[in-house]
């Protein structure tokens, strides 16, 4: 079978036109301004290449310069497309330099001296092609394994396209057959770049778009804290971490006190300010290193990678600082205190041990007049045990660990 390399063209243009539409179409639609600079790149790129193909020898040198020009700003498109996915301002320089640099290399160099240009041309492609393959490979997101797709498209197109230059003698005195081939296998592979660096972009679209999905459903919005899920991920993570080099673990639980009175006398959205002001207070009261989240309506929970009595410590401040707030409505001051319960464990202790213990102790803290700190003397020996207890099925209970604070 023999194929028809102005069809292939015609074909792959079409393909980079449709895509490019595609392209633009869902960064409207998802407002992913990336999408909408590979789209447009495309657009422009298939235009450039269906009007050289079309109409570019019948005007001379010049057109086909400018035409190719045209395709040079596309590729630097997409390499810009690149960049704006990571964040990054778009490159107006990077963007003209290669078109100027192909324009002076047309214009200054001998007619005759073909394959100077050639290689110039297919140089400044290829530097585009490495320049987004570099941008899509810093993608941090990504994993390894899923990464090299980004790379090796590119790659494959810049390979194809220097690989005339490459084998330029060999060809030179070869009986033009290469040459023709090449064209048709170009062609091939524009339609599979055209395709592939579609899927990569998507898929990097995709791995983003899961992450961020992910990330809104781990956290509260009123607060920005980790909510009751996002916090037990993490504290999964951070206690198995700790329990590698058998450190200790604290919980503290926090209870804002008689919140509902707040919320009666000054409003619900006075409420809310009360809550954004407590989250930001045990943030700036506890480690970097700490984990603390929202677990209920004005409960909240924190997680330190250290001793009961550190933890201690830690709660004291957050109590003290929260209680000496001093915020004032246009109905007076109101009385911000939070009581507290700290458990700690041993290396490895579950959140959900730590958590029960710590309840307890701040149902004491409550009991035994707020605004005050009270600690867990005990781990539960079971969770199952310790929810028997609570409910008072079991009398007997042990104590599997005794915490003293230190
Ligand atoms: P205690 O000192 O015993 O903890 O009393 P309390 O009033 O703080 O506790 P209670 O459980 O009776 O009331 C909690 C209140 O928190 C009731 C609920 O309307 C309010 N609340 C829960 N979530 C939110 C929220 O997101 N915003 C506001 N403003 N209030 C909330
Ligand atoms: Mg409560
Ligand atoms: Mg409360």
């Amino acid at each position: 079978m023999v194929l028809d390399s102005l069809t292939l063209y015609i074909v792959a243009t079409m393909v980079a036109a449709l895509l490019g539409a595609m392209l633009l179409f869902f960064g409207r639609e998802q407002n992913i301004p990336a999408l909408r600079w590979w789209g447009a790149a495309y657009v422009l790129g298939s235009v450039s290449v269906a009007l050289w193909t079309l109409v570019g020898e019948r005007f001379g040198e010049v057109v086909p310069l400018l035409l190719s020009a045209v395709g040079l700003i596309a590729s630097a498109m997409v390499w810009n497309a690149a960049r704006v996915f990571h964040g990054k301002s778009p490159s107006v320089a990077g963007l003209a330099l290669g078109a100027v640099a192909w324009i002076a290399g047309g214009t200054l160099l001998d007619p005759a001296a073909h394959v100077l240009r050639l290689t110039i041309g297919a140089g400044l492609v290829v530097i585009y092609a490495t320049l987004t393959a570099a941008q899509l490979w810093q993608e941090r997101r990504a994993s390894l394994q899923r990464r090299w797709p980004a790379l090796a498209v590119p790659a494959l197109h810049g390979f194809v396209l220097m690989l005339p230059i490459l084998l330029g003698n060999m060809l030179r005195d070869s009986s033009g057959a290469f040459a023709a081939t090449w064209v048709t296998v170009f062609a091939i592979e524009l339609v599979l770049y055209a395709v592939g660096t579609v899927f990569v972009i998507f898929m990097l679209v995709n791995e983003r778009v899961v992450s961020a999905h992910k990330r809104a459903a781990s956290i509260d919005p009123l607060t920005g804290l980790l909510n009751r899920r996002g916090f037990a991920d993490a504290c999964a993570r951070l206690i198995e971490r700790e329990a590698r080099e058998g450190r200790p673990v604290t919980v503290l639980i926090f209870d804002i006190d008689h919140f509902k009175a707040i919320n009666d006398r000054f409003g619900h959205p006075a409420g809310d300010e009360v809550l954004k002001l407590f989250s930001a207070v045990v943030v700036n009261n506890l480690r970097i290193t700490d984990l603390s989240g929202r677990i209920g309506g004005e409960e909240f929970a924190a997680l330190l990678p250290c001793s009961l009595g550190e933890g201690v410590v830690a709660a004291e401040r957050v109590r003290e600082v929260f209680a000496t707030s001093g915020i004032v409505c246009d109905e007076g001051p109101v009385d911000t205190t939070v009581s507290i319960g700290v458990a700690g464990g041993p290396a490895g202790t579950e959140l959900e041990v730590l958590l029960a213990a710590a309840d307890t102790a701040l149902y004491k803290a409550k009991r035994t007049g707020r605004n005050r700190v009270e600690t867990a003397t005990e781990l539960p020996l079971s969770l199952d045990h310790f929810r028997r207890q609570k409910a008072g099925l079991s009398a007997s209970a042990q104590p599997a660990q005794l915490v003293a604070p230190t």
